[in-house]
């Protein structure tokens, strides 16, 4: 049986540093979901399909190909890439224009039936370390370990400013951070939430290795 490892948690919080990480250490899949609803929410952005609609969204999802692969080697700047409809959009789906939409976007039923389908039979494929909000509570219920990573909303803010290398717009990260946590946490399917037995990290107090170890060492536990 293959091994999966759900990691969840909020923006910002180190969940592809620390997932990819691991994905390398144990030899699995790493998948970041954030991705395929950030390269829907590109869909949708560039064909003009209002974020509030959920039935033509959940459409869009099926109809257009999201794909997400092992970079090349001399792709240093990324974890992994994503596809839409063929075209490289790793880039595309981090700017500020995406982050505003695809909270929005990722709260319709239809959008996260269609993912849902996608990502468990990513993760039927062989071992697999999957990270998002709802991967250890909707879509990876039975993963051999559930991991939470948190950190302080401060932290996680100056993170992704010192990331961008922008650390004079760290308010407006800040406010980008809380407004996702507040929909991200506050939607009504499968909202970010700690899921039950989860092995629970605080990455402004614990770094990268320190998770890692303790992540493998639960995964030994778990396999005892
Ligand atoms: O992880 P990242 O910040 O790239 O995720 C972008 C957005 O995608 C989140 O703010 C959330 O709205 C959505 N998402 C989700 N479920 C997941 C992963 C991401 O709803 N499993």
């Amino acid at each position: 049986m293959s091994r999966t490892v759900a990691i969840d948690g909020p923006s910002g919080a180190g969940k592809s540093t620390i997932g990819y990480a691991l994905a390398q250490e144990i030899d699995a899949t790493f998948v970041d979901t954030g991705l395929m609803y950030r390269a829907l929410t590109l869909a949708a952005v560039e064909r003009g399909v209002d974020v509030e609609d959920g039935p033509l969204l959940g459409f869009l999802a099926t109809e257009c190909r999201i794909e997400v692969e092992r970079p090349r080697p001399e792709q240093t700047d990324r974890f992994e890439t994503v596809r839409l409809d063929g075209r490289d959009v790793t880039a595309e789906v981090r700017e500020p224009r995406i982050d505003r939409a695809v909270s929005a976007v990722s709260r319709h039923a239809e959008v996260r039936d269609a993912m849902l389908e996608v990502q468990r039979a990513v993760a039927a494929r062989g071992d697999t370390v999957m990270v998002g909000r709802d991967i250890g509570t909707v879509v990876l219920p039975n993963a051999s370990l559930k991991v939470f990573l948190t950190a302080d909303a401060q932290v996680r803010a100056a993170r992704r400013a010192a990331e961008m290398g922008a650390p004079d717009r760290l308010n407006e990260y800040l406010a980008e951070i809380e407004r996702r946590d507040a929909a991200d946490s506050g939607r009504a399917i499968a909202p970010l939430r700690q899921a039950e037995g989860a092995l629970v990290l605080d990455t402004g107090r614990l770094s990268v290795r320190e998770c890692v170890e303790s992540i493998v060492a639960r995964l030994g536990d778990e396999r005892a």
